[in-house]
């Protein structure tokens, strides 16, 4: 069973959790952690010789474009996480079209290849803006990996059907794909166990039965992503809230042995690649 490994590339203060304490006209006057962690990664992935997605920040990418074409020539996917991290159901339509196609431009001219994924900041797609869908299908985009199903928090409302990869039919104009991420059905409810904050707070051997839960009893794939900054236990701290400080910085120290863990443990590729095992290309 093929799994999907992912990673948000943004840096440690481009966070939501801290967006109310560094405001978006300091991100320039920060120190940048970014190369070094995504090189990290890059060596991490190289000594399993597996290829991931790369979710990247089109203010990332603009400073940084060594650093995506390194990561795309390495054979790792880019694909886009939006400009400037805002949240999609705090954009017009009009705003999040010029987000995505901006974002799309600049990490096509710096790799040279066709952008086809699109995974919104904090997984700001839920049931207030399933129009982002739409404008991600008309403007060239091939699948959207935004949705946490039934996950409630401040920023998660989807209350979606379906836990695994999917179609969805875009207005009887073609099919986007959409990857959620990975979930467990427990006591009724869905719980988050495919990256980020969750991944760092629960043990390693309940992410693994989670996953092998998912592969061979739903006989589905995982949906697993991470940040760059998640493998930094050294990073700047931030003075912010004890709440948005906790999910920032609980366990760092844990993401890279469990990175490791995992690798070793399941087969992972690209969500492209996935998508293309899953589906018929579109
Ligand atoms: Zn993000």
């Amino acid at each position: 069973m093929l799994n999907a490994l992912s990673f948000d590339v943004e840096d440690y203060f481009q966070v939501t959790a801290f967006e109310h304490v560094v405001d978006r006209c300091r991100w320039d006057t920060m120190e940048t952690r970014i190369e070094r962690n995504c090189e990290k990664i890059i060596s991490i992935l190289g000594d399993y010789g597996v290829k991931a997605t790369f979710f990247v920040l089109g203010w990332v990418a603009e400073r940084h474009p060594i650093l995506i074409r390194t990561i795309f020539n390495e054979g790792h996917e880019i694909a886009s996480h939006g400009f400037n991290h805002t949240l999609v159901y705090r954009q017009s339509k009009e705003a999040f079209k010029e987000d995505i196609v901006k974002t799309k431009t600049i990490l096509e001219d710096i790799t040279g290849s066709r952008i086809k994924g699109y995974r919104a900041p904090t997984f700001s797609i839920n049931n207030d803006s399933l129009w982002a869908l739409d404008i991600l299908y008309d403007q060239g985009y091939v699948y959207d990996s935004s949705i946490f199903p039934s996950v409630k928090h401040n920023h998660c409302r989807f209350n979606a059907a379906h836990r695994f990869p999917h179609l969805i039919e875009i207005n009887h104009k073609g099919k986007l794909k959409e990857f959620p991420l990975s979930t467990l059905k427990l006591l009724g409810m869905n719980l988050p166990i495919g990256g980020g904050g969750y991944l760092r707070l629960l043990p390693l051997k309940f992410v693994e039965r989670g996953i092998k839960l998912i592969n061979k009893k739903e006989h589905q794939p995982a949906i697993i992503y991470m940040h760059p900054w998640e493998l930094d236990p050294e990073q700047p701290r931030i003075a912010a809230g004890m709440l948005s400080r906790f999910r920032h910085y609980v366990n760092l120290k844990t993401t890279e042995s469990k990175l490791r863990s995992l690798i070793r443990t399941f087969n992972f590729t690209t969500l492209s690649k996935l998508g293309t095992r899953l589906f018929s290309e579109t």
